[in-house]
């Protein structure tokens, strides 16, 4: 096998998305408090659960506990997959009427019958948490305040809070997702990035790639991202959370680390402990030997998602009460 090639020493920034979150978090506190004292009332979330997905469980239980942690009031409503896409209409529209409830979030994926369309149109789009309803994105696109998709509004927050320069860089996402791609382009757009976007439909994606101070990849594919992809001193936002089960697969992830990290042994560890193990969508090892900074998988992007929604509801119980 080749050796790998050498990057000059760089000691990368590991980006701490446990900290920022934790940060988040305080500061969503007192905005509670304020919203209680202002309303009578904390701010409300509703979370609509169908069927029994454990990965949405499990998804749904973190929103729910962090939202309990904050003071928030919150509720699961868990229909049966069998419901009908009319009937889980009727649910939201009960939701939409409900003046203590300041934030819906209906958990994707529903069930193949539901018209997915049809169920995100209903949410008020003044209660929809999660920034989907084309009124938010036309908003967003526009630049006008309105709650903003999580993902990509968390890792903005994180960008700022470890005073990492937007403004002017060359931001490659690799992604057009409507979840993550698409707002965060927009959200680094509006930040002065010149922003790329790319798909499984561009042309030489590693030269696109190594174009980028900011790499943001958003994939779905395990460490499809290498060193070939990342200018040396890049930023580089890895999305991606792949559970890997295969042990094979494993091992040429993580045990192709050339000793320039240790992150490749304590990782097969893992996997060997638990029969499985996250990986993003950048190869780890390499991320760490060329990038300036970047997000790990686990404890990068993922943690913030959560807080961003935090304060979307409590944004949304703000405007709602007349707080802003
Ligand atoms: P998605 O809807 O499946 O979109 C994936 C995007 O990647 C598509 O635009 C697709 O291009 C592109 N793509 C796929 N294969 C490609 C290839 N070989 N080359 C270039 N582009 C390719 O996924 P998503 O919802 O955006 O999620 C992406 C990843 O982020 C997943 O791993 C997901 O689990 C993770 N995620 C994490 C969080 C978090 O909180 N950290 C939140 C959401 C998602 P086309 O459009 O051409 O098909």
């Amino acid at each position: 096998m080749n050796n790998p090639v050498r990057y000059p020493e760089i000691v990368p920034l590991v980006l701490d998305g446990n900290r920022v979150r934790d940060e988040i978090k305080s500061e969503c506190r007192p905005r509670v408090e304020r919203v209680l004292a202002h309303a009578g009332r904390p701010p409300g979330l509703s979370v609509v659960l169908v069927g029994e997905n454990p990965a949405s469980q499990v998804y749904v239980r973190s929103k729910t506990k962090t939202a309990g942690e904050l003071g928030i009031y919150n509720e699961t409503i868990t229909p049966a997959a069998s419901i009908t896409t009319d009937e889980l209409l009727a649910l939201v529209n009960q939701l939409n009427a409900r003046p203590e409830i300041d934030g819906i979030l209906v958990q994707l994926p529903l069930p193949k019958h539901i018209d997915e369309q049809r169920i995100l149109l209903a949410v008020a789009p003044e209660k929809d948490v999660d920034g989907f309803h084309p009124c938010n994105v036309g908003l967003l696109a526009t630049g006008r305040p309105g709650p903003r998709s999580c993902t990509p509004a968390g890792i903005i927050e994180l960008l700022k809070r470890y005073d990492l320069p937007i403004a002017g860089k060359q931001a490659v996402v690799v992604g057009r997702s409507d979840i993550v791609g698409k707002p965060l382009s927009f959200l680094l757009l509006h930040e002065n990035a010149t922003v790329t976007i790319c798909h499984s439909k561009t042309r030489d994606l590693p030269a696109v790639c190594r174009t980028a101070d900011i790499l943001v990849a958003a994939i779905g594919r395990p460490a499809m991202v290498t060193a070939d992809f990342i200018r040396p001193g890049a930023v580089v936002i890895d999305v991606g959370i792949n559970r890997i089960t295969d042990r094979a697969e494993a091992e040429r992830i993580f045990g192709s680390s050339d000793g320039s990290s240790d992150l490749g042994p304590s990782r097969l560890a893992d996997f060997d402990k638990r029969g499985t193990v996250l990986v993003g969508d950048v190869n780890p090892a390499d991320m760490a030997r060329v990038s300036s900074a970047y997000t790990p998988v686990p404890g990068g992007v993922g943690p913030l998602t959560i807080a961003m929604l935090m304060k979307n509801t409590i944004e949304s119980a703000e405007r709602r009460t007349g707080l802003c």
